[in-house]
């Protein structure tokens, strides 16, 4: 599409930047002052020279108006807690002698005092911090940071536009604070928590603030007519006064849906819309409405989730479209860039070619940038812009990495008969008890045994060359040797290799497939100082050869009972990975897939009977609107299916997940068709088993009896209690005696001792179930 100059003054802007700085400075700033080596006053100039740093960057790139208030020493929501002055009551001391060390206890929690409990943002691989509420809670303002940041962007004189969570938005992430009412809904203070809005944005706007952006990315879930009705009267209310900055309301991670309209129709002065691809239908949401007559959009063409270059042509045709819907268009991602890494130049490492396919915060900008330059003053003007993005984009489509004619032509040649079991359960598990001959209620880990000083060490001294690949090989398998005696010692049934090997149970297979690529620098925030490096799925997905096999016989060369394959599942694999965006993620999927039906094909050949097959993602990439679940499903459960629908019936696979929550999946959990599976179940008193019996569960399942999430041991008596609650949802023949996850956190004391009581406890009951 041309478009022709001067069609409106359209400006770049970003809604927030990754905050760690190009070296993790922001990292090691704030674990140097828990430590007690960096002072308050060096970690507030670090902060603020990154928050510098970083609107240098933007408006050297070319951006028109900076984000202020993004930024946070731990997470954005906490700061939208202390905006409002939503402190636990158990926080309020820490809080009044120290702002800043009663902000980290909040966070982090103090020897005496539980932090707030922390979830997934949205369906991103973010965690914030579950904001705690209830009938007696007061909101008082307090701006300071806001206002603070706001005044630092300003004295470098730039235009700032201040970044909030949107009240609904802060209400609907809430929780009822602990002693109330589990049924109490936060949403009811709304009216309580405007005022305090109001006078944040009139503090604002006091300090300099023509714009402040609210962030209401709930209103892209599925809502209730109530909670609709609840943005409708918080809009009404924060457009009121006269002394406010003009408000955008920006949604993102979806489409907006039945919020459109009521957005639309509120009196603010302007709107930010996720316009990519899984959010595509807000363009004829928008139409339909009529547009925005008079007021600014601000359209998130540009991802800002995936790693990928923009199709800047397609960008244009969807800016060109916008320009008729509102008053003024502005450009931006579709989403904060705090998702995606710092830069693709710290790269080093990734062929230069296949580096110019990679677009992290700093590229992404400047594709913001270019895109607003060309609906601005014309596309004549970024002619070679969009020359360079079309022969980047055709060297992608074209390259060997993302189109590998045998992986596509097997993929496409996958059957639903591949994607099934040969027999069905009630035959293989005749035919699997012949084969392992276990007990009642058998015992078994979920793989991990503690990752020890000895093994961290092991891997950094081979990485800075140390130590040799032979040296660090016979480390690990010293290792095994010690999990494999001790499991044996304390009587478990089926045995695991413990994983000494392993780095991270998806970056340790992405390193072995062609197809994925690693990167050096690529760190994302995971929440508070933690960081992760995704791998990239960039190409289609191939096995060069086997990756696990070794191991796993080598652990099973040390015991005659039965060793577990370990394996990473395909959802899994891409849940904790960044996504291909020029194919649809199920395709993406079944590649891995048959990747991993090779591997246990392999792991069967070499005489594993038991290969479990790992899917702790499969809950948290379900989609944000239900509408969109029975797709997901679909394509995720086949893949799974497919990875293991390859083996003999008297080969035994298992799976494992661990979320409390999967009430809403029991379904497709079922459509597994795994023979056994275990998940996380102590801290909820064995809730998951009631709800699988309630479903009708027809297979084998370990409802974990062991809270591994801390150093505490439970007794044998605790765990056989656990049990008894097991048994009267599930029947002996078919229920697995388990912890709750893996143990590579934990430490070898603990380990043990838990695992002697799980196998006591299994021992005790198995003995009451047979004098019955
Ligand atoms: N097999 C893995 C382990 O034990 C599973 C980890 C997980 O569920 N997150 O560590
Ligand atoms: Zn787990």
């Amino acid at each position: 599409m041309t478009i022709k100059p001067a069609a409106a003054a359209a400006r770049a802007t970003v809604y927030g930047y990754p905050r760690q700085g190009q070296n993790r400075e922001l990292k090691k700033a704030i674990e140097g002052y828990w430590k007690g080596r960096v002072t308050a006053a060096d970690l507030r100039s670090a902060a603020e020279g990154l928050r510098r740093a970083n609107w240098r960057q933007l408006a050297e790139a070319g951006v028109h108006e900076v984000p202020t208030g993004d930024f946070s020493y731990y997470d954005h929501v906490l700061d939208a807690s202390v905006m409002v002055g939503a402190v636990p009551e158990r926080h309020r001391a820490a809080v009044a002698a120290d702002a800043l060390d009663g902000y980290f206890a909040m966070a982090r929690g103090t020897q005496d005092v539980a932090p707030l409990e922390m979830t997934k943002w949205f369906d991103t691989n973010y965690h914030y911090l579950v904001p705690e509420l209830g009938p007696d809670t007061v909101f008082t303002a307090d701006s300071a940071k806001q206002v603070a940041e706001l005044g630092e962007a300003r004295a470098l004189g730039l235009t700032a536009r201040p970044v909030l969570v949107g009240p609904v938005t802060y209400l609907l992430l809430a929780k009822p604070a602990p002693g109330v009412a589990a049924d109490f809904d936060p949403l009811t203070l709304l009216d309580r928590l405007l005022p305090v809005y109001a006078e944040v944005l009139a503090d604002l706007r006091a300090a300099g603030a023509e714009w402040a952006q609210l962030d209401e990315p709930a209103l892209a879930q599925d809502r209730s007519p109530a909670e609709l009705d609840a943005a409708a009267r918080a809009y009404a209310f924060l457009g009121e006064p006269a002394d406010r900055p003009k408000l955008l309301v920006a949604s993102y991670f979806d489409r907006l849906g039945e919020a459109l309209p009521v957005l639309a129709k509120a009196p603010v002065e302007g709107l930010a819309l996720d316009f990519t691809e899984r959010s595509a239908a807000n363009l004829d949401a928008l139409a339909a409405v009529g547009g925005l007559p008079g007021k600014r959009l601000v359209a998130g063409v540009v991802n800002g989730r995936n790693v990928w270059i923009n199709d800047l042509a397609a960008s244009l045709t969807t800016l060109g479209t916008l320009l008729g819907l509102a008053e003024r268009v502005d450009v931006a991602a579709s989403c904060s860039l705090l998702h995606v890494p710092l830069d693709t130049a710290a790269e080093r490492d990734i062929d230069p070619q296949i580096r110019r396919w990679l677009a992290f915060a700093r590229q992404k900008t400047a594709e913001i940038v270019t895109l607003a330059k060309g609906l601005a003053q014309g596309t004549d003007t970024i002619a070679a812009e969009l020359a360079a993005n079309r022969a980047d984009l055709a060297a992608r489509a074209g390259s060997p990495l993302t189109r590998d004619p045998a992986v596509r032509s097997r993929a496409a040649g996958v059957t639903d008969a591949d994607a099934r079991r040969s027999a069905p359960y009630a035959e293989r598990a005749v035919a699997q008890r012949a084969l392992l001959g276990l007990p009642l209620l058998p015992t078994t880990t979920i793989g991990s045994f503690p990752q020890t000083t000895a093994l961290r060490t092991a891997r950094a001294d081979l990485r800075a060359g140390r130590i040799d690949t032979a040296g660090y090989e016979e480390r690990v398998k010293e290792e095994t040797r010690e999990v494999i005696a001790f499991q044996e010692q304390a009587g478990l049934d089926v045995l695991v290799h413990g994983e000494a090997e392993r780095n991270d149970m998806v970056q340790y297979f992405a390193e072995q497939l062609t197809g994925y690529l690693a990167t050096q620098h690529g760190w994302v925030q995971s929440y508070g100082t933690r960081y992760v490096r995704p791998p990239i799925l960039a190409g289609d997905i191939s096995r060069p050869e086997p990756m696990t096999v070794r191991w796993t016989a080598y652990a099973q060369s040390l015991t005659s009972r039965p060793v577990k394959g370990m394996l990473t599942g395909p959802v899994t694999m891409l849940a904790w990975s960044f996504v291909r965006d020029d194919q649809p993620l199920g395709d993406t999927a079944r590649q891995v897939a048959l990747a991993l039906r090779d591997e246990v094909a392999d792991l069967e050949a070499a005489g594993t009977s038991v290969i479990q097959v790992d899917e702790p993602a499969l809950r948290e990439t379900l989609p944000l609107r239900a509408a969109d679940h029975a797709d997901y499903l679909a394509w995720a459960t086949e893949a799974f299916r497919l990875s293991t629908g390859g083996v003999r019936p008297d080969t035994q696979i298992h799976t494992h997940m661990c979320y409390a929550e999967f009430g809403d999946i029991v379904q497709a959990i079922d459509d597994l068709d795994a023979d056994v599976i275990s998940l996380e179940a102590a801290r909820s008193h064995m809730q998951v088993a009631r709800e699988l019996a309630a479903h009708g569960y027809p297979r084998e399942a370990g409802p974990g009896v062991y809270d591994i999430h801390s150093p505490r041991v439970p007794s044998a008596e605790e765990a056989a209690a656990l049990l008894r609650t097991g048994l009267e949802a599930i029947p002996a023949e078919r229920l697995w005696v388990n912890p709750d996850c893996g143990l590579k956190t934990r430490g070898w004391p603990e380990t043990r001792a838990s695992l002697e009581n799980l196998v006591t406890a299994a021992r005790a009951v198995r003995g009451e179930i047979s004098a019955s």
